[in-house]
């Protein structure tokens, strides 16, 4: 989401002027995107920022949920900081840099537009293969550790109309793949135009060869989904579907609106319907009051759902949530012990995954170069999101090429092309 959001910004400061440059050298403006939703990631943020504020001719911004989140007080903690953007106020960077480079000053933006979405700044930055465009901003499923909701206001879908051309207009410049992004996509509604419709419009109206979707909520995601992969091939057949946990208990605590029973339920229709499916997901481990036992029930659910992959984390105490209100009892040592052991299981889970598609064909799409010792490759994901790696003879970046999966290093593919397209 994030790095949508970073397209936006560009654009709004393309659009009056501005080059954009990718190192802090000679730049007039630093502009730091940044997220609430750990501790941590709080904490190397302002790491940054306190880094770059050694570029003392240049104006310091920080945006996105961190800015949202602390407001004037950055100013104390990064005293360079000359500009706080929440996450509703990207249109008013244009003229406060403008303001700051010309005449200095500070400036706080923190008004939410909680009906507004992107549809005044579409984005402009030019290549890529594989691109993002967001479909819905902010959340009101409130699970009782999460920082989005208040940070990014209420659930707000997009235009339809505004995201086919958004769409349309990536894959002109070269895009080969675009995800749809939201922080529960399946709540999308524009009118009568539910998430499905949207995707089938996509894949009716534009020439985007590959279509991906993150991330679903495993309490609202159904059948539909699944069925349109399922007939639609450009659909491709990866799901992201957070679990979060594998106790009905911490569950219902997290507030999360299904049980380990249903999810896994879901998990079977999907694999049903779209028989190769690949479904990753969230886990986090140290949820107040989790103990040893509920903890195990987590990796038992591992190991039952067959993940491609998972995001693990410890969870981080965040002010205003209602998880803040439950005392954080799980100790940190405690935390970190179970996150090694969870993420030894998720792993342990990937390879035998993996391996299973040992000598399967596949299609990957090329989207940059990779060195390994001496050989370079080109890599490219499967459908599924499978890495693979490529020799490049006669191969290109945006290429869509048949390949053999032939051997398995580190969770990446090797793989020979087939035949070519
Ligand atoms: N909207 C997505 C969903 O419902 O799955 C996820 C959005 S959140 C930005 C990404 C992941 O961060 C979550 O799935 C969760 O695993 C993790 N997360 C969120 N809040 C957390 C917290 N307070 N502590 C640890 N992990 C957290
Ligand atoms: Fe946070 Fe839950 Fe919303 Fe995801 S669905 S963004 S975890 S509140």
């Amino acid at each position: 989401m994030n790095a949508y959001d970073t397209d936006v910004i560009s654009s709004l400061l393309e659009e009056r002027g501005h080059a954009i440059i990718r190192t802090p050298d000679n730049a007039d403006c630093i502009i730091v995107n940044t997220c609430s939703v750990r501790d941590h990631a709080e904490q190397r943020a302002i790491g940054r920022l306190l880094d770059l504020s050694r570029h003392r001719d240049a104006v310091i911004v920080v945006c996105g949920c961190m800015a949202q989140r602390l407001g004037a007080a950055l100013f104390d903690l990064v005293p360079a900081v000359r500009i706080v953007a929440g996450t509703d106020s990207y249109a008013l960077l244009p003229d406060a840099v403008s303001a700051a480079v010309e005449d200095g000053g500070r400036f706080v933006f923190l008004e939410r537009d909680d009906e507004g979405g992107y549809e005044a700044t579409p984005i402009k930055s030019k290549g890529g293969i594989s691109r993002y465009v967001s479909i819905t901003r902010g959340c009101e499923n409130y699970c009782s550790y999460c920082i989005v909701p208040y940070v990014r206001g209420k659930t707000r879908s997009r235009n339809a109309d505004a995201i086919v051309r958004e769409i349309s207009s990536v894959v002109e410049w070269g895009a080969k793949e675009v995800t749809m992004l939201g922080q529960n996509v399946i709540a999308y509604r524009d009118g009568r135009i539910d998430f499905i419709g949207l995707a089938e419009r996509v894949l009716a109206e534009t020439e985007v060869r590959r279509l991906r979707f993150l991330t679903s909520h495993p309490r609202d995601v159904e059948a539909a989904v699944f069925e349109l992969m399922a007939r639609e091939k450009r659909f491709c057949s990866h799901i992201h579907l957070p679990v979060q946990a594998g106790s009905n208990r911490i569950l219902a605590a997290m507030n999360r609106g299904y049980t380990r029973e249903t999810y896994l339920e879901k998990l079977r229709q999907a694999r049903t319907i779209v028989p190769g499916i690949a479904v990753t997901t969230d886990l986090i481990v140290g949820f107040p009051s989790e103990t040893d036992d509920e903890f195990r029930q987590t990796l038992d659910l591992v190991r039952e759902a067959r993940f491609d992959a998972a995001f693990t984390f410890q969870y981080s105490r965040r002010a205003g949530t209602a998880a803040n209100e439950m005392p954080d009892d799980v100790s940190p040592d405690e935390k970190k012990n179970r996150l090694l052991a969870l993420n030894a299981i998720v792993q342990e889970e990937r390879g035998r995954i993996l391996s299973d598609h040992l000598g399967s064909r596949t299609e990957i799409l090329l989207d940059g170069a990779a060195q390994k010792g001496e050989y370079r490759f080109l890599k490219g994901r499967t459908p599924e999101f499978r890495n693979v790696l490529v020799p490049p003879d006669g191969l290109n970046d945006g290429d869509i090429v048949p390949v053999v999966l032939k051997r398995l290093v580190n969770f990446t593919f090797e793989g020979e092309a087939a035949t070519r397209k």
